[in-house]
This record gives C-alpha cells, structure tokens and sequence, in this order.
C-alpha cells in the first residue's frame, strides 16, 4: 500500500494571487488602466507564487476565507485590505520503496511447461 505523506501549507492571499493561482487573470484588464500594468502586476505577482511554490509544493486554490482583512497577503505581500483567499500547498514526497512491488513479475514468468509434458495423449 503506497501512503502520500506529504506537507501542507495554507496561506492567506489577496484577491489577486489568488485570481493568478486559478490561472484566469482576464479580470486584471478591468482592474488596472492598461495591459501592461496589468501584465506586469501579474508577472509580480507570478513570480511570488513560484517562489513560494517551491518552498511549498504545488499551489492550489482553496476558496475564500469570508474574512475581510488588512493583514499583508502573505504572496505579494500587498496591504491593501480586502478579502482573503486561502491557497493550499501541497508537496508530496515521492515513496521510493514502491519498487520493491515489481519484483514480483519475475516470479510470473515462470513456465509450466514441466506439469504439460506429463500429459500424454493417447
Ligand atoms: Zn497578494
């Protein structure tokens, strides 16, 4: 039996990181004037994520938390207060003893052709 064990790490993020871990970043045009700022508001932020994500494991969106906060998101660290969005990571740590389990084909292969040629046919 394989077991996952792995570590979980759940972050409190803004409505931004959040937006940029779901990978639709299409409501960033109507937030910011232009598509370069938007661009290079997600670029930041983009960065942020795969830094944390590979500190943390895979990034995953969690939902809201319903809270309102003016905490620092803890991705871009940005202060502007709003709600917050719980991002899971997740690592899983690869079990190595797994190949232990493919010895057994050796035994499969093992013929029976010894009991066949008992059978004579008359
Ligand atoms: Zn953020």
């Amino acid at each position: 039996m394989r077991q996952f064990t792995g570590h979980h790490t759940l972050l409190s993020v803004c409505n931004e990181c959040s937006t940029v871990v779901a990978g639709d970043t299409t409501s960033f045009d109507l937030w910011y004037d232009t598509p370069e700022k938007a661009a290079a508001r997600i670029e930041i932020i983009q960065k942020s994520i795969n830094f944390l994500s590979d500190l943390y494991g895979y990034a995953y969106n969690n939902g809201t938390t319903n809270c309102f906060s003016n905490a620092p998101c803890e991705c871009c660290e940005s202060h502007k207060a709003g709600e917050r969005y719980e991002v899971l990571f997740i690592q899983l740590e690869i079990d190595e003893d797994s190949s232990e389990e493919e010895s057994s084909e050796e035994e499969s292969s093992e013929d029976d052709s010894e009991y066949e040629s008992e059978t004579v046919e008359l």
